[in-house]
């Protein structure tokens, strides 16, 4: 997301990094979907258009890109190093946003799931992150 692009590949970068969210998105869904999980994507009528929702279970689930959704402690989230401020607002803009619609979402009864971009991209990491996600899923409501 250098700053020397010109809106044309700036605008291809960003569907680059949605383009490699979207698979992860898909790898995900097809991991639950082995495991017997049925459910609804990029649900529109819910706060923040969850990526995977399983109505049996109430639950919604977040694939987010490190980088715009600000993972932190995470290299992939680090900024770039021009137009420091406007990327800082946009960031946090994103994050207010995330954290808001997530909070609409536990309000309604939903439990909600965050799944980041560098978690599930190496095969076996990915394996585990599956296996957690599963059982929170399944985790009974106290
Ligand atoms: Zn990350």
């Amino acid at each position: 997301m250098a700053d020397f692009m010109t809106s044309n590949q700036r605008s291809r970068a960003m569907s680059a990094v949605r383009a490699s969210e979207t698979k992860i998105e898909i790898k995900l869904r097809s991991e639950l979907h082995k495991r017997g999980f049925r459910f609804r994507k990029n649900v529109k009528d819910l706060p923040g258009r969850p990526d995977i929702v399983l109505p049996k279970h109430r639950c919604a689930i977040f694939v987010h890109g490190c980088f715009w959704h600000h993972h932190s402690h995470c290299k992939r989230s680090k900024l770039p190093t021009t137009r420091r401020v406007f990327w800082t607002n946009k960031i946090k803009e994103n994050v207010k946003r995330d954290r808001r619609q997530m909070r609409r979402l536990r309000v309604a009864g939903w439990r909600v799931i965050v799944v980041w971009e560098c978690q599930l991209n190496h095969a076996t990491a990915g394996e585990t992150v599956v296996q957690q996600i599963t059982s929170r899923i399944m985790r009974p409501r106290v």
